[in-house]
């Protein structure tokens, strides 16, 4: 069964210019062709008129914690208190409209109980709709760190050894550490440094060493230089990083994922305590900075949601998108990094990330043409998984 894309505006997730006039066929669940666009006969295949819209590949979420509700006050008590099948619906949920608004791959940062495998098979299996999850299971941490938020809880090299290979053991595809406290705290323990240096080598080996993918929550500058020179694949975050360790960054090829859309959001809450709001403007500025620091240096940079925090939905990607451009990517370079640019830091480049010929058919039409506003990314009409239309807005 053929579906053809006509007379879209393509942005292909690979190029440096947009291309118009262009049809994409979709054959088998991957993209056939794409030709410039011709008049098409009826029988030919189910026709999608791409006219004023612009076609793109299904966007990338490096960093998102689909098993926390976004919509719930306080995601992490309400994630240990309720009923597993009731966080599980919310997921479900999380998931849906992660999903519609156009994201078709998520990198999961970590669950309580590792209930991001449970979510990620029931999507694989289709019995919820919901973007390819790549699941870490819990966030990997020491005894008292940040990351028992996300499920874990250590002591020491050998005991963060057996939870690095437990997890693996059980279904872990990716693995997510937890390298540093949050910067958001109004006290001394703001961004401090958790795992030390040798702790976060061992980590990142014992994931080498089953061929598994590995990212890492840091801070403060100690926390993302440790992480840097252990070479994990990503540093999330670096709010309070300094310029020497975003040179660290990039002078050991790691990608930074620094989710922006968190301080920009969490600023427009009207519940923070005065304490707290200041504390995030002093946050947001400091974030900007490194952020802006890492791209003039040219260090790899991806988009994500950190979905799960409060108010923080899975539809709010285009938000970082754009978020990034205003710090300093050109606009083509803030589309890559939500997806060629994710795709490969994801390790899934060769299926999905990009609209080219043999790659699986996820894909999404918006309203508009992005490079005019980066916004229109925020409008998405069509959203095809593997060749399948799972949701649109509009009728053609
Ligand atoms: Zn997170």
């Amino acid at each position: 069964m053929l579906t053809i894309f006509h007379d879209c505006r393509l942005i292909d997730g690979l190029g440096e210019h947009a291309q118009t006039h262009v049809d994409v066929l979709i054959e088998h669940g991957k993209i056939k062709a794409i030709e410039p666009t011709r008049e098409r006969h009826p029988a030919e295949g189910t026709i999608i008129s791409g006219a004023g819209y612009t076609l793109l590949p299904g966007l990338i979420d490096c960093h998102a914690h689909y098993t926390l509700d976004p919509w719930a006050k306080d995601p992490f008590t309400q994630i240990a208190t309720e009923p597993v099948g009731m966080t599980m619906l919310r997921a479900a949920r999380t998931a849906r409209d992660g999903l519609y608004a156009g994201v078709t791959t998520v990198r999961d940062a970590g669950a309580p109980r590792q209930l991001n495998f449970l979510l990620r098979d029931a999507i694989a299996k289709g019995l919820v709709p919901g973007p390819r999850l790549l699941a870490p299971g819990c966030a990997i941490t020491i005894t008292g760190g940040h990351g028992m938020k996300f499920g874990g809880g250590a002591a020491g090299m050998d005991g963060l050894r057996n939870a690095v290979r437990a997890q693996m053991r059980v279904g872990a595809e990716v693995m997510k550490i937890v390298a540093s406290e949050v910067a958001m705290l109004t006290g001394p323990d703001a961004a401090v440094e958790e795992l030390t240096q040798d702790e976060i080598d061992m980590l990142v080996s014992e994931a080498r060493r089953r061929g598994l993918r590995i990212f890492s929550h840091a801070q403060n500058s100690v926390s993302v230089t440790r992480s840097a020179r252990a070479k994990v694949d990503s540093v999330e975050h670096a709010f309070l990083a300094d310029a020497d360790a975003i040179r660290c960054l990039r002078d050991n090829n790691v990608t930074l994922t620094p989710t922006l859309a968190v301080t920009e959001v969490t600023l427009e809450r009207d519940d923070l305590t005065p304490e707290f709001r200041s504390r995030m403007l002093h946050i947001r500025d400091k974030h900007w900075w490194s952020c802006e620091e890492a791209i003039r240096i040219g260090v790899n940079v991806v988009a994500s949601t950190d979905c799960g925090e409060p108010c923080i939905y899975p539809s709010l990607l285009w938000r970082d998108i754009r978020i990034l451009h205003d710090r300093g990517l050109s606009k083509m370079n803030a589309i890559k990094a939500a997806t060629s640019r994710a795709a490969e830091l994801l390790g899934v480049q060769a299926s999905v990330g990009s609209i080219a010929s043999g790659k699986q058919a996820d894909c999404i039409l918006v309203n508009g043409d992005p490079l005019a506003d980066l916004s229109a990314l925020g409008r998405v009409a069509l959203v095809m998984q593997a060749g399948q239309v799972v949701h649109r807005h509009f009728s053609t």
